[in-house]
């Protein structure tokens, strides 16, 4: 009796992509604290090492330009640096940075270390009228005005390879409540969503002679800033499968678990399973790349080989492709299937739509993807904290950014599969370009900053990114003199005109 219960105008539950970055932008807005499980799990990159790639990177970038953190996290943590679809136009240029781990989640550890960190679970969620009662695993109780979820990947989720089905929690060591169970006496609907990752191989059995080494495109920026001391790279190597690894697959697709009705999830199209891509085309090569997990990792990646099928089966594909005659695995492919809202649950500002005060965020809303995930959760964090305070919350122009389009496509219903940012799905995707975020995003963040010292510092920084950033082409020079910094309205003025009358080139 007599337990002091501790208030907050926000509380982030979970500290993966998404809750990491709803952390960072409520803090600058609001008293809030973050629950997580597990320090492991802070920043954790599940699957791939690796941040951006095509249309993903627009989306970092416009990230970077908001506050968020994950740009450069990838910075201080780039292994290896390429930059896809160069023979095509600038507008879907990506960059792509493959990130040290441990690095990683070192780096991720040091930002927390400034918030209000708890480590516990959420065993329970409480609507009250005005505010939200969350119970913790220890006993403890926290009351505040608002909660982002971002609880992730491992909701009921369970592991399939081959017949073998097994219940995970992250990471692999227990089973976590599944948070959404929770919401159900509220009524929100969920599904189930699955997604695959591929072998790991131990770097020194593979015989690189039988591969085609990549080296890094170092380009002059990464996402947040210049990349000069950009040194120490490690190199990616690509190879093909072989009509003898098409034969297995084929011959043992049934064996895989969709194909035998285990898994019953909807998966994606980004990460469908190498035996599925097999089935469904006509193809019979794949490209694989090895790509590095980090410097001081001994095991590699090998983007393209998505697969649950059976270990033996993974062992004789492999040995098929004259690269991993003898290759050792230190963790065979493995499919995930786990549980997550139906879209339209939230609207377009994160909100569930029938429990105000609750913003969802991340794998949980239907996405796949760090980036994806650390996008609403940015955003998820700020409509928190605007709700806390009773100010409206933010809902963006899908035409205006990748921000805005992720945030309306997850608020529509009617999503089949795990949703992947994707240029494909915007008619203005000339215009939204890596180098032209900054000056797309910063009305939002000079409205979604609280001092005028803040945006001080915003303003200054855009100046210097911007000069910098349109440095090649820089014919339309900025006077911030000519722009006072409490007239907001001028700067999105200066915004508009550069974006409608097309007077920079990037
Ligand atoms: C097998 C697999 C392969 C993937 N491959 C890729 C890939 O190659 N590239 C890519 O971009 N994405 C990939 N993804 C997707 C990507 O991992 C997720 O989209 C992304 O990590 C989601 O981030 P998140 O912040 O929503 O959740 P997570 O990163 O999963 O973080 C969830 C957080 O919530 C915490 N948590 C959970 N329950 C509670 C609770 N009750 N109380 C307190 N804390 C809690 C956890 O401890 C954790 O900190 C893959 C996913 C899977 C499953």
């Amino acid at each position: 009796m007599g337990n002091k219960i501790n208030m907050y105008d926000v509380v982030v539950i979970g500290c993966g992509h998404a809750g990491i970055e709803a952390a960072n932008a409520a803090d600058k807005l609001a008293k809030i604290a973050i629950v997580v499980v597990d320090q492991n799990d802070v920043g954790r990159l599940a699957c791939n090492p690796s941040i951006g790639g095509l249309t993903k990177s627009q989306l970092v970038c416009e990230l970077t330009s908001l506050g968020g953190v994950m740009g450069e996290l990838a910075d201080k943590s780039a292994t290896h640096i390429d930059i896809l679809n160069t023979s095509k136009g600038r507008a879907v240029r990506s960059l792509r940075i493959q990130v040290d781990r441990k690095t990683y989640h070192n780096l991720s550890l040091e930002i927390l270390k400034k918030l209000s960190v708890i480590y516990d679970e959420v065993v329970d969620i409480i609507h009250l009228t005005d505010k939200i009662l969350l119970k913790l695993a220890s006993g403890s109780e926290l009351l505040t005005k608002a909660v982002v979820v971002a609880t992730g990947t491992f909701g009921r989720a369970t592991c399939h390879i081959g017949k073998c089905v097994v219940p995970v929690g992250s990471p692999f060591t227990k089973r976590q409540n599944c948070i959404l169970n929770l919401f159900k006496k509220y009524g929100v609907r969920y599904k189930r969503f699955r997604t695959s990752t591929p072998p790991r191989l131990i770097k020194n059995s593979i015989n690189l002679k039988y591969t085609c080494p990549m080296p890094s495109m170092v380009p002059l920026y990464g996402f947040s800033r210049k990349l000069t001391s950009f040194i120490n790279r490690l190199y990616c190597f690509s190879l093909h499968t072989n009509e003898e690894t098409y034969r297995i697959l084929k011959d043992n697709a049934i064996y895989s678990s969709t194909q035998m009705g285990i898994s019953l999830g909807a998966g994606s199209k980004h990460c469908a399973p190498i035996e599925s891509r097999i089935i469904n085309s006509n193809r019979k090569y794949q490209r694989l790349i090895i790509e590095p997990e980090g410097f001081d990792e001994e095991t590699v990646y090998l983007n393209g080989a998505f697969t649950s099928l059976p270990v033996e089966v993974q062992i004789e594909m492999l040995r098929t492709i004259p690269a991993f005659k003898n290759v050792q695995i230190a963790k065979f492919g493995y499919g995930v299937e786990y549980d997550v809202i139906c879209s339209g649950e939230v609207d377009a500002s994160l909100q569930l739509r029938n429990i105000p005060g609750i913003f969802m965020a991340g794998q949980i809303c239907g996405s796949t993807g760090y980036e994806e995930a650390a996008a609403q959760g940015w955003l998820a964090g700020v409509n928190a904290a605007m709700y806390s305070k009773s100010l409206p919350v933010y809902k963006l122009n899908k035409l205006y950014s990748y921000f805005g389009l992720l945030m309306h496509d997850l608020s529509r219903r009617g999503l089949r599969t795990p949703y992947r940012i994707s240029s494909a799905r915007t008619p203005t995707r000339n215009k939204l370009r890596q180098r032209n975020a900054i000056l797309r995003m910063l009305p939002l963040a000079l409205a979604t900053t609280s001092t005028k010292e803040r945006k001080q510092v915003i303003w200054a920084d855009f100046v210097k990114k911007f000069k910098i950033l349109m440095e090649p082409n820089a014919k339309y020079k900025i006077d911030s003199s000519k722009f006072k910094l409490n007239s907001d309205h001028k700067l999105i003025k200066l915004v508009q005109m550069y974006n409608t009358c097309n007077k920079y080139k990037c």
